[in-house]
Formats: structure tokens, sequence, C-alpha cells
């Protein structure tokens, strides 16, 4: 399969070179050229969730990765459970937060280190690959490269923005992973791991790569799971998908899965208040804006770069875009409400990003009189939003395992300043 530069329709590349590039030379960002119908493949089909990942992602990476080693690759990264609950008649949860780092974005991260590992052999060059964060992205990355060979992962965050629970989970795992604590904001972060790309000096004397949203490997993986929630719940109906978003790239997965041939009734944009994408498909113009904090604060963005994918896979036809996607956005009053409501009602326990998603399927259910079966994506485990969700549903949660191991274990980190000259003299010299 090729992939094309959203700037350029004439800038293939394969999926090798889209993994590694990121972001296309032109500035754009990559699609596959074209997206084959699955349906009919596997809508009868039985099967473990890598058995189902190795189905639907075969076709992007054939004459790149062989059958076995996709094969491997799937069962290594998507080792952990998919669990479909049902939250009452035709209200579904799918928990996407079983993985290592109790998120979602373990999915994506976990399929990138593996594919990007396959690709490099024992004569590469060491890569770098280098990732500011703002929390969730950066912990999904450190745990899927761990002990990955040939990959050192750097990672930038900034001092005191992130949770503690984040903060150990960036921080204790050494090896490989380097966490680095940087005195400024996320947004100063980005613009250090930009500079460094641009870094002539510094990209001819090491392999620098990145892990950010924009990769096109990061999206392919987050189409399986809306097969997977069909297949548990949609029988041969069409059904309902809500989808808390921030950049957009977990919908842009749905939609490519759509596009595959999943029978999808509506996708909904649930968003928080930075609502961008919701305003844009009533007014049809899209206007970026200064994110504002949240209580889901992973979703906490202004100016979404997986939007101009979504344009594109629509080829900028705003009417078939509302056909198939209606956004509604909520206030942490009523992010509150909805984790509340959920519990008392249905004894379930949502995390804010996974409630904000939940609302947004109760009011399209609503507006729309819909009967189908409705999915509700969960982003995140609701222990790792331990602050908001107690108080709202007024009793302790369980910390698992996982979460509780790694805030046991010691916080190795390296503090710097905002400033290029040391985050390069790292890199050149550690
Ligand atoms: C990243 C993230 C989101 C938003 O996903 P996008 O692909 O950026 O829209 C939602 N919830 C959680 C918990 C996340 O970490």
């Amino acid at each position: 399969m090729q992939f094309y530069s959203t700037r350029n329709q004439s800038n293939l590349v394969g999926f090798r070179d889209a993994l590694f590039q990121g972001l296309a030379p032109d500035g754009g960002l990559y699609l596959p050229e074209n997206i084959p119908n699955l349906w009919d493949k596997i809508k009868y089909k039985d099967g473990s969730y890598p058995e189902l990942a190795f189905e639907i992602l075969y076709p992007y990476v054939d004459g790149e990765i062989s059958k076995s080693s996709l094969e491997d690759i799937c069962q290594n990264a998507f080792s952990f459970s998919v669990p479909v609950n049902e939250i009452k008649k035709d209200h579904y949860i799918l928990e996407l937060f079983h993985g290592p780092t109790l998120a979602f974005k373990d999915f994506a991260a976990r399929f990138m280190a593996r594919s990007m590992e396959y690709f490099l052999d024992n004569n590469s060059k060491e890569l770098t690959v280098l990732v500011a964060t703002s929390g969730d992205t950066g912990s999904a990355v450190a745990s899927g490269f761990h002990n990955v060979d040939g990959i050192r992962v750097v990672i930038l965050y900034p001092k005191g923005r992130v949770s503690p629970i984040q903060e150990s989970q960036l921080t204790s795992l050494g090896g490989n992973i380097t966490a680095i604590e940087i005195d400024g904001s996320f947004d100063d972060c980005q613009l250090l791991v930009k500079k460094a790309f641009q870094d002539k000096e510094l990209n001819e004397s090491i392999n620098l790569s990145s892990a950010n949203s924009i990769n096109i490997a990061r999206l392919l993986p987050q189409s399986v799971y809306y097969f997977w929630a069909h297949r548990h719940i949609g029988k041969n109906e069409s059904i309902i998908i809500s989808v808390p978003s921030g950049n957009f790239g977990n919908l842009t997965g749905g939609l490519f899965a759509k596009k595959m041939g999943l029978p999808v009734e509506k996708f909904i944009a649930s968003t928080n208040k930075n609502d961008v994408v919701p305003e844009y498909l009533k007014s049809g113009q899209f206007q970026p804006r200064q994110s504002i904090h949240t209580l889901s604060n992973a979703m906490d963005v202004g100016d979404p770069s997986n939007l101009s994918r979504i344009q594109e896979l629509y080829q900028h036809d705003l009417t078939s875009l509302r056909n198939d996607i209606v956004g509604y956005s909520y206030s942490d009053d009523e992010t509150i409400n909805s984790i509340s409501e959920t519990f008392s009602e249905n004894r379930m326990i949502l995390d804010p990003h996974t409630a904000v998603g939940y609302a947004g399927l109760l009011n399209y259910k609503k507006e729309f009189k819909s009967n189908a079966p409705g999915v509700v994506i969960s982003t995140a485990h609701p222990a790792k939003f331990i602050e908001s969700v107690e108080p709202a549903i007024g009793e302790k949660i369980p910390i698992p395992n996982r979460l509780q191991h790694f805030m046991e274990k010691e916080m190795r980190k390296i503090e710097m300043p905002n400033r290029m000259l040391d985050v390069k003299e790292f890199l050149l010299t550690a």
C-alpha cells in the first residue's frame, strides 16, 4: 500500500517511510492511497483480537511486512483484553484501558513500537524517538517502546503540569527510556521537539523520529477495535459510536473502519468545551482556538491536527461529513453529572473522558430517536482520574495493581531549562 500526503496527492511513500517520517516532507499528513473493503471478509469470523487486527492491518503493510511477522507484531502489541460491557439495554462501553498504561493510547504506541523494531536491523543506527507530552501519550510511548532493541526514547514533559500518576508512569521505567522535565509548558516542550527536527546538525548526527499522533501508524491500529465492538453488539445492524475526542486521531480510525465497510449509523464526536469540531459541523466554519483546561484534559485541544485528514477523507464535502458525524460538547459540570448519574443508575464508573462520550450517546439517541445499539469508546481507566471521579460518585475506587506498581517505583528524571541548547547537547552526548 502507498500513502499520499494531504498537501500533494502525488507524493507517495510506502508504510515504512510513512512510519518513520511521521509528517510528510511537504508538511502534509499521510493517508492510505485506497481503503480496501474488508467487511465481507471478516463479518462472520470469530477469533481473537490479535487475529482481527492482523486481517485489518495486513493490506496496509503488504509488501513491506511479511504475514508471519505482522501476526507476531499483533500478538505482541495487543496482548491484553478488550472487553465490551453493557451499561444498559442497547448502550455499551468498549473498554480500551486494559493495556499497561490504562489508556487507549497503548493500542497505537505498542503497534508503532513493534513496527519500528521490525524495520530496524542490526546494522541500523540507533533510533531516537523524541516526544513531547502532556501526560498520556508519553506514558503510552514510554511503555510501548520499553526494552525495544535499537531504539531510545526521550520524553519532554512540562514541570508541574502532569498528574502524579502520569509522572510516575513517565519516569519509572528506566532502561532505554529517558524522561526530561522541562521548566516550561507543554507548548514549550512541543516547540523544542519541532526545533530538534529542524536542526540540521542534530539530524546529521543522530537518527531522529517522532511518535506523535499525526503518524499514520498510530491511526491504523485504531480502526481495529471498532470492528471488535461491532462484532460484540451489532449482529447485522448498523451501530452508533460515540468517540470522546481531542486531536481526533481516534475518530479518524473509526472513519477508516467505516470506509472499510463497517456498518455505522452515526459517529458522535463528543468533546469538552474545546468544541471547535462540533462548532465546525454546525456552522461549516473551522476556527481553531487556544485550548482551555478541563477535567477531561487529554481532550484539551484547540486546533485538532487530524481534522484536515478527516476533511480529505470526505473530499472536503461538508454534507457527506455531516451525514456520518454529529458533534456535541459538554462542560465540566455536565461531565461530573454524567459520571454521577451513570454510577447511581447503572453502577458503572466512567472516567471524565468516557463520561463526555456517554453524554454524547444519550444526547444523540434522544435527539434522533434512534434504537440502534450504541457504544462509547472508553479511553481511560477511572482510577487515572481519581481526583474528579471519587467526589462525583461519593465512593473510593480501587487502584489497579498495575497503576499501584508504577507509583511505588523510583522516579528518574533529568531536569532541564526550556532551552534548545541543553536538549540538543543531551541528544548528542547521552
Ligand atoms: C488522547 C486521549 C483522548 C483523545 O483522543 P484523540 O485521538 O486525540 O481524539 C481521549 N481520552 C483519553 C484518555 C486520551 O488519552
